[in-house]
């Protein structure tokens, strides 16, 4: 066969390109990529998956989970993932479903096995009777929360392995025994965070935003109200009214706050007796807060700080 120039020029450049593709596809074409939403759902891929698999979180720690700022660079990120995990009960309503539309990867869309909710074996608190957004309540599936009980972080972990398992079953032994060296790892910690938790039974706490539900319910802390009116709704100068009243009669003793501004706690604090914490809500919402169990840790160890020093 007789080649011309032009089309010599073109194989060169068509060899060209196949040499410098081969080696970059063929080392990324052995992990499994993985998108989460939040960091704590990164974290512990990274734990069961190893170097089976590359991860990466859209949100940051430091971000408000429900209203994560949409980058440019989270479309081919989840164009080219293999596995989408997510916290779900409409956490990420209002920013996940757009992106879908734009990556178009039909591995990841709701109902495919890639697409991964963390959520469907948690035991849900706080479901209202009736679906209702219209006053805006961004929880209207129930709380979706459930990441700051460690016993949650069980059921969380657990979820992963299978989709990972049952997405590439040629790993499934790995998997298996990576997520049994995590959860006998949990296990260690939650006896241990549970005793150290015991100053924190009956301690009244106002969070900003209606978060410390499942970890109030594990260690016995008691809800007296919250920063914001409902959840996602900020407070009106008549709710900081009605809030200090009530905090001054319950005695509460912490008022929580993670991503949002520290107005209002500061503000509460200087009219009531209780202290303005700061907490991480996610994975590296604080610098030593970056591992799921770190993060735990972390946060235990701050409030019965604070609750001990008050
Ligand atoms: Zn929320």
């Amino acid at each position: 066969m007789k080649i011309n120039l032009k089309n010599r020029c073109l194989v060169t450049l068509v060899a060209l390109a196949v040499l410098l593709w081969v080696p970059t596809g063929s080392l990324y074409a052995q992990q499994i990529r993985v998108i989460t939403t939040i960091p704590d759902l990164a974290d512990m891929t990274r734990q069961i998956g190893k170097d089976l698999v590359s991860v990466e979180s859209l949100a940051q720690g430091v971000e408000f989970m429900h209203a994560v700022p949409i980058k440019p660079s989270f479309v081919p990120k989840l164009n080219r993932a293999d596995l989408l995990l997510l916290i779900g009960l409409d956490l990420e309503i209002s920013w996940l479903p757009a992106l879908l539309e734009v990556a178009n990867n039909p591995r990841i869309l709701r109902g495919q096995p890639g697409y991964v909710d963390c959520s469907v074996r948690v035991n849900v608190i706080e479901v209202p009777a009736l679906l209702d957004r219209s006053g805006g309540d961004i929880h209207p599936k129930g709380n979706p929360h459930y990441n700051l009980d460690p016993v949650n972080g069980k059921v969380m972990a657990e979820t992963i392995a299978a989709a990972l398992s049952r997405n590439f079953p040629q790993h499934q032994q790995v998997f298996e025994k990576n997520l049994k060296a995590y959860l006998a790892e949990l296990d260690r910690w939650i006896p241990r965070w549970q005793e150290m938790a015991v100053p924190l039974k009956g301690v009244k706490i106002v969070p900003y935003h209606l978060e410390w539900s499942y970890f109030a319910k594990r260690y016995g802390l008691e809800q007296v109200g919250t920063v914001e009116v409902r959840p996602g709704i900020e407070p009106t100068p008549n709710h900081i009214v009605e809030l200090v009243q009530k905090m001054k009669q319950e005695k509460a003793q912490l008022i929580i706050y993670g991503p949002q501004s520290d107005r209002f706690p500061r503000q509460l604090a200087s009219e009531t007796s209780a202290k303005a914490l700061k907490l991480p809500d996610m994975v590296g919402g604080e610098p030593q807060a970056d591992t799921y169990i770190k993060m735990i840790d972390y946060n235990i160890r701050t409030m019965v700080g604070a609750v001990k020093g008050s």
